[in-house]
């Protein structure tokens, strides 16, 4: 497993992957997983632990979806200064979470809270965890508004792209709605939505 940053989504010209970070949210995320589903994609969901044991079931919903799982640590701390054994802490109780909802949950994907890596990425390697970062984030956590959010994708999209997106952390209704509004446009544009780069 290597321990370099993946920004990028499997497959060559027009395609992108989508992420989403701080959840399950027991609001957002089952709407966001209607709309990828009547979209027909397979996206990475990054958990955080602590709204994992709040919302097990949410989290068995992703997975009864098809969607890749990804460890996002237990509290969403800035893990900069962190030593490499409080590290490996954090991520292993976050999946100890993740397994308590779905026994054979596979956690493919680390991402550090912030973008903040400091010794994480070999940390999650070693555990058998791809850190996946990200090429283009749209500021949804502001939120800006659906319309702002949906320009910011149409715009900001780039060839091989992994997008940033939330349905935790808050109200993330602006964000499920810009992806209703944003995918048939990028579609119709020959935009291709896939999972990140093996
Ligand atoms: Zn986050």
């Amino acid at each position: 497993m290597s321990a370099d940053i993946l920004d990028t989504a499997r497959g060559g010209g027009r395609v992108v992957s989508l992420t989403f970070d701080d959840g399950p949210n027991p609001t957002d995320t089952p709407r966001l997983l209607t709309v990828l589903r009547r979209h027909r994609i397979t996206a990475v969901f990054f958990l955080c632990g602590e709204q994992v044991q709040a919302h097990p079931e949410v989290v068995r919903r992703i997975v009864a979806h098809g969607h890749r799982l990804g460890n996002h640590s237990m509290h969403h701390d800035d893990m900069t200064s962190w030593s490499p054994g409080r590290i490996e802490a954090d991520l292993r109780e976050t999946n100890e979470a993740i397994r308590r909802a779905v026994p054979d949950a596979r956690i493919r994907y680390f991402r550090a809270p912030y973008g903040a890596w400091g010794a994480s990425p070999a940390v999650a390697a070693a555990l058998g965890m791809r850190p996946l970062g990200w090429r283009l984030a749209v500021g949804d956590w502001e939120p800006p508004g659906t319309d702002e959010l949906v320009r910011r994708l149409l715009d900001g999209v780039t060839p091989g792209a992994v997008v940033l997106l939330h349905d935790g952390g808050g109200d993330r209704g602006q964000s499920v709605a810009a992806v209703d509004r944003a995918v048939p446009v990028l579609r119709s544009r020959r935009w291709r939505f896939a999972l990140p780069a093996r």
